[in-house]
């Protein structure tokens, strides 16, 4: 099956093209299967068995959401209602999702977490990186994680989000490193451990990643969102993927960024809804340094499954340009999963576009708060089709 994307506005290539996102105009797109087949002049396309006629709107690679936390059970908006009303976000919040995801049964937790994916994927999300840490014990990570791999490739073990309640923090970092690696291990390609204020020190962080590292996982890290700690250091020590917040950074943490491979990933809907300061995205860019945008979806931080509203708050408030911010929300997002199949639309691509409702990607700022996405083809199925929706047979949304 081939499907013919034309009549297309402007292009978003993140490769060939003009600037940052290689833009390209009186181009089509054709889609063979899964694939991106061909790129070129719209005049010279040749014929497929279907026809998307983009209207003359902007066309993108899908996002990519490269930190989400998806598996969990409950809300927390009175939590949220309170920190409106004047009290500080602590981190402890965590521990009230961990009882009711505990307490949930594997349906609860598997709709919950296909009902957010597939409201991500009606906002362009076409790759969601989906994070445990709301068990805290052996069998609540693993299940965590065996659920979140029937909705995603991009999986990742994080027993070390907290310590649970009435846990001995030296005792629970062994039984992260040791029986719940071993569980967790065969549903997750990545380790993630949560390095701050209140959360695991460096030498337990070290401990956690090391093991996860000999397990065969790669490496993320949650790294210096509350304090100016050791989390980015270490994870450009370790080799990570991505060290995630980056808001409170120090001169030889930016330099050890700039001198890496591992991506500085911003997930400015946490500072929203915590309302704290904005990581210095322009810092970080002037510097060098790989950035990409997440959501952070969580129940307690930042319950927004929207990358069009990240892109908006990083134009607005993080002084990134529009450029930068899709750039950041698609190939910086496949960077920091070290995928080079998606984040970007050339041939061999997986076939992950949005059609949107404006003729240009500045629309997502310029418009902020607005539906823009008029269509979302995944893997080359477009997402109104029943075969797309998440929740039914299909294959995962990766
Ligand atoms: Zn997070």
């Amino acid at each position: 099956m081939s499907v013919l994307v034309d009549n297309i506005g402007e292009l978003v290539t993140n490769d060939d093209g003009e600037g940052l996102l290689g833009l390209r105009r009186d181009v089509a797109v054709v889609i063979e299967g899964e694939r991106i087949a061909w790129i070129g002049p719209a005049a010279q396309a040749p014929a497929a068995d279907q026809r998307i006629d983009a209207g003359g709107n902007a066309v993108l690679p899908g996002f990519v959401d490269s930190h989400a936390h998806l598996v969990f059970a409950g809300d927390r908006a009175a939590e949220f209602g309170a920190r409106m009303a004047g009290e500080p976000y602590t981190g402890g919040g965590i521990r009230t999702t961990v009882a009711a995801t505990r307490a949930a049964t594997d349906d609860e937790l598997r709709r919950n977490a296909g009902r957010l994916v597939a409201e991500a994927l009606r906002q362009g999300t076409t790759t969601i990186e989906i994070k445990s840490g709301y068990g805290l014990n052996v069998d609540d990570e693993a299940r965590s994680l065996r659920i979140a791999r029937e909705l995603s490739d991009e999986t990742t073990f994080l027993g070390a989000h907290v310590v649970p309640a009435g846990s001995d923090p030296g005792e629970y970092v062994d039984l992260v490193r040791g029986p719940m690696l071993e569980a967790c291990a065969p549903y997750a390609k990545w380790v993630d451990v949560f390095c701050d204020r209140g959360a695991f020190d460096e030498d337990q962080t070290r401990a956690i990643l090391t093991a996860g590292k000999q397990k065969g996982l790669s490496l993320r890290v949650h790294a210096n969102q509350l304090i100016e700690g050791p989390g980015v250091r270490l994870a450009v020590e370790l080799g990570a993927a991505s060290a995630d917040h980056c808001t409170h950074l120090s001169s030889a943490d930016v330099d050890a960024l700039v001198n890496s491979e591992t991506v500085a990933t911003l997930l400015p809907g946490a500072e929203f809804s915590t309302r704290s300061p904005y990581p210095d995205a322009r810092r970080l860019i002037d510097a060098g340094v790989k950035v990409a945008l997440a959501t952070d979806c969580n129940p307690g931080s930042s319950y927004t499954s929207s990358m069009p509203f990240c892109i908006a708050l990083a134009v607005r408030d993080m002084r990134m340009t529009p450029a930068e911010a899709v750039h950041a929300a698609t190939a910086g997002g496949a960077r920091a999963l070290r995928r080079d199949d998606i984040g970007r639309l050339r041939v061999g691509a997986r076939a992950d576009l949005i059609v949107l409702d404006a003729p240009s990607h500045l629309h997502l700022a310029y418009r902020p708060g607005v539906p823009l996405i008029k269509q979302v083809l995944h893997s080359g199925v477009p997402s109104n089709h029943p075969a797309a929706a998440p929740n039914s047979t299909e294959g995962p949304l990766s």
